[in-house]
């Protein structure tokens, strides 16, 4: 099913762990070796609107986050 809804990851939280990118591959390693969302910036939170069916791909990612550096919300 379709949904509206943003992804943010807060860069100045994320320690790099990783568990996020084997559950969504929209999560990627930056340069700084920190997480980032695919096509994004690489500062502050960075955020990602989708519309699409992998809501649940994304919130396993936040849900296994161990600094809770990622949130999904539905728009
Ligand atoms: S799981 Fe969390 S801490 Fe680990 S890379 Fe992803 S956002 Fe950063």
């Amino acid at each position: 099913m379709m949904t509206r809804y943003r992804i943010r990851l807060d860069r100045g939280a994320c320690e790099g762990i990783f568990a996020c990118l084997v559950r969504d591959d929209r999560f990627v390693e930056a340069d700084d070796g920190l997480a980032t969302v695919a096509g994004a910036k690489t500062e502050g939170t960075v955020a990602l609107d989708c519309d699409d069916d992998r809501i649940a791909d994304a919130r396993g990612a936040a849900a296994a986050c161990p600094v809770d550096a990622i949130t999904v919300e539905e728009r």
